[in-house]
């Protein structure tokens, strides 16, 4: 888009005085961003990926030799594959005015065996920004395959273009080690890139003390760790203080967060610098890890020991349950109504539980309403076909529940409720003789 804020008019001119990327800045990112391979044929012969030139290596079975020729590094390939792709990205950082820029480079390289290297550089994008927060980019076109980063349209002109997602998230392989930062860039502690992205750096280092402290204490590895979030937890900047205030150097971050996450588990205090700071992390965190592996093993073995009582308990209660059925429900077991056709029977036995659950497939046998309080199970039969399972609440003398098979009421449902209904009084007398029979023995 044509510029048209003030700005954006400025930022145009100024991109328009920066000099192409330079033969050398193109020399340097070709032997370090690209890996150089050099194919092995069978007898011994190897073929340089950058110049072409063959030489005869005999023996030496190194995986990495410098071609003779143009003296690339070169990493062995014993494949039969012969040619390969790679693209990259790699910045160039300078200023204009009060701007800092940030210019990426895309570089790909086609290589095919026994012939030289091909390199495609295209600039394609630049990132402006001074230290009031102003920014603007100045890009091509990105193809609409956001999961492609280098999906670039080169035919598109470098102009104005609003930023978007598309274009923050652009790996940089490196940064061209000669650069100009603004002073207050320097001022605040610039000192080279560290394997970070220059855009988040920079921009970092001008409007985040965090940044500048990470910086000038030399903290890198925690500058990548807060730069990116990676793993950053709510309370790190509180950690990162203390290590700081006792000259703790975190080298391996990875390890001192994994460490910090074992120091609690293990219920330690993560604020302690004796915990925090160890001398040899390495060490100190495989002795924890041992620790809270012994810990957690006990606990689980415990956890299983008393699983296994709660089961015996269960399984002591269900039997006790099973044997006393007949003599807890002595006063109704020889209970039959019958309206001719049909017949209702009192379940005998725990059983004669199993036997109704499998027949009517339903779970009156493994929810087991054997154990049931005030609860008396019959079966609806004609002849020896089960017709329905009846459940009556002794409490309420009333009628829980009546099913036939799968829990479907049968043609003759209504029949059974009513049969039923009409005998409620006399399995409310057996009751009540119970309690009379209680009331005597307890005289
Ligand atoms: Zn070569």
């Amino acid at each position: 888009m044509k510029p048209k804020t003030a700005l954006q008019k400025k930022v145009a001119i100024l991109s328009a005085t920066l000099r192409p990327i330079t033969a050398t800045q193109k020399r340097w990112a070709f032997s370090q961003c690209f890996k150089h391979t050099a194919y092995r044929g069978k007898n011994g012969s190897m073929i340089c990926s950058e110049c072409a030139h063959e030489w005869t290596a005999g023996d030496n079975r190194n995986n990495i030799c410098r071609c003779p020729e143009c003296g690339a590094k070169l990493t062995v390939s014993h494949s039969l594959k012969r040619k390969s792709t790679q693209k990259i990205h790699f910045a160039v950082v300078t200023t204009r005015d009060n701007f800092q820029v940030i210019r990426v480079v895309h570089v790909e390289c086609r290589s095919r065996k026994g012939e030289k290297a091909e390199y495609i550089v295209d600039e394609v994008l630049q990132r402006w920004f001074d230290a009031e927060g102003n920014e603007v980019n100045i890009a091509r076109k990105k193809c609409f395959m956001p999961r492609y980063c280098d999906a670039w349209n080169f035919d598109s002109d470098m102009e104005i273009r609003r930023r978007t997602s598309n274009y923050d998230n652009i790996p940089i392989y490196a940064t061209y080690p000669k650069c100009r930062v603004l002073p207050i860039i320097r001022r605040n502690g610039f000192n080279g890139f560290h394997d970070t992205d220059p855009y988040d750096l920079l921009k970092g280092l001008m409007s985040d003390n965090k940044v500048e402290t990470l910086v000038k204490t030399r903290q890198y590895g925690l500058l990548a760790y807060y730069l990116y979030r990676s793993q950053y937890r709510r309370d790190s900047w509180q950690l990162i203080k203390i290590c700081l205030r006792h000259g703790y150097k975190v080298k391996d971050v990875a390890t001192w967060y994994d460490h910090i996450n074992t120091l609690e588990r293990l219920g330690m205090d993560v604020h302690n610098p004796l915990y925090l700071c160890p001398k040899s992390l390495r060490s100190v965190h495989n002795r924890l890890v041992e620790l809270l592996k012994r810990r957690e093993e006990k606990v689980r073995i415990e956890n299983e020991r008393n699983a296994e009582i709660r089961r015996q308990i269960r399984q002591r209660k269900d039997d006790e349950a099973k044997e006393t059925y007949p003599q807890r429900m002595s006063r109704y077991l020889d209970l039959v109504f019958s309206d001719g056709l049909i017949e209702i029977t009192v379940l005998q036995t725990a059983e004669d539980f199993y036997n109704e659950g499998e027949a009517m497939h339903h779970c009156v046998y493994t929810n087991a309403y054997y154990a049931k309080d005030n609860s008396l199970v019959m079966s609806a039969h004609i002849g020896e076909k089960r017709i329905e399972t009846v459940e009556i609440d002794l409490q309420h003398m009333s009628i829980s529940q009546a099913h036939g098979s799968h829990n479907q009421n049968s043609e003759y449902h209504d029949r059974i409720v009513s049969l039923i209904q009409r005998n409620l009084p006399a399995i409310a007398r057996r009751t009540s003789q119970k309690s009379k029979n209680a009331d005597v023995i307890s005289a």
